[in-house]
């Protein structure tokens, strides 16, 4: 260890969707000895996330402070504003993140950045930053410095992406991805320690992606009585996803053992796990059946039902992507999907459309004005086709045992509030957790289907937690009502820099010493931090003027 140093020192540890009542349940057991330490020698708080209504938007939320209608993400796959074509969200939100904020006004000398999702190299010499080496579902790798992540794979190896395929695997097949995230778990924290031993740095955050691709393998034989639970299976392998905690615990050792004395270590996670139950396909298809949106197939081709299905089957995701897509690039996959996505609607009589993920889903309007081919026209009519869409998803029942199929159906601006709010869907469905959704029944439409072969067994809850040690900390401190949006001005708070005026979340000061590092008053003042993530995604990421905008 290093000696103390008086300025302010954050390493924050980000345990993608570890869920916070196996974090608990499991410290509380003793399985988990270094989150135990830190929680014991610091203090924990439970966040809410928007991951309760878009699982996408928890990483964006993280690291902008801000909710989806803030940052604008809401889905890794999403609508090109003023476009109709579904394309994948670029990396980057609609506000900067927290770091370039940190660089802006000097808070920070030097940062060191490993698999962020939802971010590009700024291209800053004083920020280190690898992108996409092993994130979940990466599709951009880049590095500042550029060679850098070159030299990360040679030294650490490519990391196995075929992790974050969700499936349901057979048992030889879960303990070979068991073995390989703990290799990862391994490899990604021996990287990790190569960059903290390097230069002088103020703040390193950095993500473990091994908790959410084992959570969507896993979670499911956690949740005795569920449909994707198979007692005789879960017997034999209910602690594999233990043993990925496990190793992200010891790992976290490692780390805290590496940093010098006086760090404040923070980690936390930005959603949970729960079993899925879907509606990724049920959604298009009520509103197909009910004539919102209209499949681009000639008139008379088809019968109405056969329509349905065809337009179902052109976008199903996920047998299709397996069977047409192995062996080609991202950027080719991505275009046979945007082609399929835009031919296979009739967007001059679609009045609404969905955009659906497994257990989640959103409703975009076609409004003139807005969308391309818009017919929807704002205002009365706009407002009365959302209540009648809302009335529609609420009567769906489930076939079986006549229970509600949606648990929420919300406006956006109802679950999201900010400058950016209209770059989101116009409504979202929360499905039921009950049960598998697999026959719906609407009044009028009888029963509609969900394809439940290869269905995901996980998805996600918007249940997080941050676990704060060190200098700033208090100890024994457990708070609720806590938000995800708090994480991004807590940290700026704890390297003394101030916070936009027009952040959302709130400094965590009941975590904090009063009287420690970080105890002068919260300090807000008006910032300019709004960029355009699909500008910034295109652009070659050279030094570009990211910095040179006014502070
Ligand atoms: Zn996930």
């Amino acid at each position: 260890m290093s000696t103390h140093e008086e300025r302010p020192r954050v390493l924050a540890i980000v345990l993608d969707a570890a869920d916070p009542r196996l974090v608990r349940s499991w410290t509380e057991a003793g399985h988990l000895p270094v989150l135990e330490q830190l929680m014991r020698g610091g203090g924990m708080a439970r966040l809410s996330s928007p991951s309760e209504w878009m699982p996408e938007a928890a990483w964006p939320t993280m690291i902008t402070g801000c909710g989806p209608g803030g940052h604008g993400i809401y889905s890794w796959r999403s609508i090109q504003p003023g476009t109709n074509v579904r394309r994948r969200t670029p990396n980057g939100t609609w506000r900067q993140p927290v770091w370039q904020l940190l660089r802006r006004c000097g808070a920070a000398s030097r940062i060191v950045l490993l698999d962020i999702p939802y971010s590009m190299p700024l291209g800053d010499p004083a920020v280190t930053e690898v992108v996409g080496w092993g994130e979940r579902g990466a599709v951009r790798r880049t590095s500042w410095p550029p060679d850098l992540l070159e030299r990360v794979v040679a030294r650490h190896g490519a990391y196995p992406d075929w992790v974050a395929e969700d499936y349901t695997r057979w048992p030889l097949e879960e303990a070979r991805l068991l073995a390989t995230l703990r290799r990862a778990i391994t490899r990604r924290t021996d990287l990790l320690e190569g960059l903290l031993r390097g230069d002088a740095w103020d703040l390193c955050m950095a993500s473990y992606s091994e908790p959410h691709n084992a959570a969507h393998a896993f979670y499911r034989h956690l949740e005795p009585g569920s449909w994707a639970y198979h007692a005789r299976r879960a017997r034999r392998h209910s602690n594999r996803l233990l043993e990925v905690y496990r190793a992200v615990d010891s790992a976290l050792g490692r780390l805290v053992a590496t940093v010098p004395d006086g760090t404040d270590v923070v980690v936390l996670s930005g959603k949970g796990f729960r079993v899925n139950t879907s509606g990724e396909e049920v959604l298009g298809r009520v509103l197909t059946g009910l004539g919102y949106q209209v499949p681009a197939v000639k008139p008379g081709r088809l019968r109405a039902l056969d329509a349905t299905r065809w337009l179902v089957r052109t976008l199903a995701p996920r047998p299709l992507r397996r069977r047409i897509m192995s062996g080609r690039s991202w950027q080719e996959r991505d275009r046979i999907l945007e082609a399929l996505w835009t031919e296979s609607t009739d967007w001059a009589r679609t009045r609404a459309f969905a955009e659906t993920d497994p257990g989640h889903g959103c409703v975009r309007l076609n409004v003139s004005g807005r969308e391309p081919h818009g017919i929807v026209d704002p205002g009365r009519e706009y407002d009365a086709l959302c209540a009648e869409l809302v009335a529609e998803l609420r009567a769906l029942t489930h076939a079986r045992s006549g229970a509600p199929a949606v648990a929420d159906v919300a406006l956006a601006r109802e679950v999201a509030d900010g400058p950016h709010v209209d770059k989101l869907p116009d409504l979202f469905v929360k499905w039921s957790s009950r049960e598998l959704l697999d026959e719906v029944r609407h009044p009028r439409l009888g029963i509609v289907r969900e394809r439940t072969k290869e269905l995901q067994t996980a998805e996600h809850t918007g249940e997080g937690f941050l676990i704060g040690s060190g200098p700033s900390f208090r100890q024994g401190v457990e708070l609720q009502g806590g938000d995800l949006a708090d994480f991004a001005p807590t940290l700026l708070h704890l390297m003394g820099a101030p916070i936009p005026t027009d952040m959302d979340g709130e400094v965590l000061e009941g975590l904090l010493v009063p009287a420690g590092p970080a105890g002068g008053p919260v300090r807000r003042e008006p910032i300019a931090w709004d960029q355009d993530p699909w500008a910034l995604d295109s652009a070659s990421h050279t030094p570009a003027a990211l910095l040179d905008q006014p502070a």
